[in-house]
């Protein structure tokens, strides 16, 4: 039975054991479908996350979707090209359930405004990477790679721990969600502008976020004292980031840490300017565009040079995926660059050997299935302190949103075995129904981003787009149930591709055998792509884990 969902009323939360669809392979799909919407920013527009981030193109096609899902055959395959159903042919079962190709334009087309031009005939749609390919699990999406990113500054900057430290952000949407708890569960005191009062109250609602500052003075303060005690603190402050981020900076404030994840990517969509209420932003997205896109330019020019003065003035200032210092450079900000991208400065290790942004659902909607699937885990690699770590804090601290989830970042075969344990778990009846596995599009094979997942790799292969697409060719050979190849729209047009995968572990043979090889060789490609590109640890990775790799130079 799908349960209520006090967020969004017309959109019941996934779950029980009941099978509308001709098996559970489509019927988790379906599942995941709802899901998105169930946890999504405004579900009635099929807004999921990311300014517009959609996870269909339309109510017609989102129905007609529905309904293939409900009617359609194992040995069959469903073919979605931007959020829109064209057809379902006849495949074999261990062939995808759903193939999707989202928002690709091609090289020299591939622009913001032709973006929303063809946008506006209906002809395509952004599917925000997990929007659009039904994976997004709410915030929890990016709270571990948030809190992952915190703990590595904490390292290097401050003895390893974060207590007393102020952390300065903004955006409380979809993702951006996800910091104050993550500042939080990393020990800091964290700060988070949002321009739009309702963003913040629904994180407060949630469990996201503890306090709501009335003014600056006041959260400023709150910050002060508990950075004095030494005690963590998530506050959030209603205001445009492009006024306080200078402001704080006039008053000769400097936070430890500053970041931004503000919907930046997207000057029409996405990003409030300075001086406008959001109310006469969303007015103006269809009545003067043009004025959006100017004002929020010259306000993100602002918001970054704050930003770089409090990084000249000892804060560690970083980018945290959003195209700020793009947007910047284009509005004239010359040393934009000077901030760095997380990916680069922090995470890079860990995506050369292929460990990210994994994660599963419980298609029961029991919660219990997630805390079973957190004890095998810990039971299962007891020495990976990453994950270890990760999963007491996360079963603490982090509240389920929609369809019960968890991430986790886990690398090359530790997946797979995970996987294949809990595809058991399913057989053997130790959890209520199937479990989805899926995982981030930030990933080490699955994305070629020249401004955050691949900015400055070590053999200058940013821009190519291969890797993905590769990715994606390789997945639907190794028997995945959804596989998607996606590049950016809106803002992020020309930006990015990225491949998505999505395998449901239903408790049979044949889904042992899925998740073998999906999962298996997704993150075989994307050990190699980093070995391809020179990274030592690759190359540890390749040896120790036998991986097929053939090393031939440049
Ligand atoms: P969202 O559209 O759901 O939320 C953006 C938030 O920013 C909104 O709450 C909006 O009110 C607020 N905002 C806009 N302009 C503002 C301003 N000037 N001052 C203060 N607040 C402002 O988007 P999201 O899903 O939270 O994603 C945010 C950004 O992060 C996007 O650019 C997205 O593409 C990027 N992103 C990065 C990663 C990553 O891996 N680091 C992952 C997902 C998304």
């Amino acid at each position: 039975m799908p349960t209520d969902n006090p967020r969004h009323p017309k959109f019941p939360i996934p779950g029980g054991s009941d099978l509308r669809a001709r098996g559970w392979r489509q019927e988790s799909l379906l599942r995941l479908l709802e899901n998105v919407l169930s946890v999504g920013e405004d579900p009635d527009s099929l807004i999921v996350y990311a300014a517009l981030g959609k996870a269909a193109r339309n109510w017609a096609s989102h129905d007609a979707i529905v309904n293939a899902l409900k009617t359609m055959e194992e040995d069959e395959t469903l073919i979605i090209q931007s959020g829109k159903p064209i057809g379902v042919v006849k495949t074999h079962a261990k062939a995808p359930l759903v193939i999707m190709a989202n928002c690709n334009l091609v090289g020299q087309w591939a622009r913001a405004e032709i973006f929303y031009e063809l946008e506006k005939k209906g002809l395509i749609c952004w599917g925000g990477l997990t929007a659009g390919a039904w994976q997004y699990i709410g915030s929890q999406g990016v709270i571990q790679g948030t809190y992952e990113i915190f703990m590595r500054i904490a390292e290097r900057r401050f003895g390893g721990e974060l207590a007393g430290r102020f952390i300065l952000t903004a955006g409380l949407g979809g993702m951006g969600g996800a910091q104050p708890l993550a500042g939080r569960m990393a020990g800091a005191a964290i700060l988070c502008i949002d321009v739009d009062a309702e963003r913040a109250r629904k994180r407060k609602e949630i469990g996201y976020l503890e306090e709501i500052a009335p003014n600056l003075d006041t959260a400023l303060e709150m910050i002060d004292q508990a950075v004095r005690e030494k005690r963590a603190l998530s506050v959030g402050l209603v205001g445009n980031a492009a006024e306080i981020y200078p402001e704080i900076a006039r008053r000769g404030v400097v936070p430890d840490i500053v970041t931004d994840q503000t919907s930046a990517h997207d000057l029409v969509y996405g990003y409030v300017p300075k001086g406008y209420s959001v109310e006469r932003a969303r007015e103006l997205r269809t009545t003067n565009p043009e004025e959006l896109m100017t004002a929020s330019r010259s306000s993100i020019v602002e918001h970054v040079r704050a930003m770089l003065s409090f990084q000249q003035n000892g804060a560690e200032v970083f980018d945290n995926g959003n195209l700020i210092r793009t947007q910047a450079k284009a509005g004239g900000v010359k040393n934009a660059f000077d901030i760095p991208i997380f990916t680069e400065a922090y995470l890079r290790p860990l995506f050369a050997k292929a460990v990210g942004p994994f994660r599963w659902m419980a298609q029961s909607g029991d919660p219990d299935d997630i805390r079973k699937i957190d004890d095998k885990l810990l039971e299962m690699f007891p020495n990976n302190k990453i994950v270890t770590n990760w999963i007491r804090l996360a079963r603490e601290h982090v509240p389920f949103e929609g369809l019960p989830a968890r991430i986790a970042w886990l690398g090359h075969g530790e997946r797979t075995q995970l996987a294949i344990a809990v595809n058991a778990m399913v057989e053997n009846g130790e959890l209520s129904g199937p479990i989805t596995f899926s995982r981030d599009h930030l990933d080490a094979g699955a994305m070629a981003h020249p401004n955050i997942m691949t900015e400055r790799m070590k053999d200058g292969s940013d821009a190519i787009a291969d890797w993905p697409i590769l990715d994606a060719m390789l997945l639907c050979s190794s028997m995945a149930d959804l596989v998607v190849v996606h590049s950016g729209g809106g803002g992020y047009a020309g930006y990015m591709t990225s491949a998505g995968v999505t395998v449901v572990a239903d408790g049979t043979g044949a889904a042992t055998e899925r998740l073998d090889h999906a999962l298996t060789n997704d993150t075989a490609l994307g050990v190699m792509r980093y070995a391809d590109a020179g990274y030592e640890e690759s190359f540890e990775e390749i040896a120790e884990k036998g991986i097929g790799h053939i090393a031939l130079k440049h």
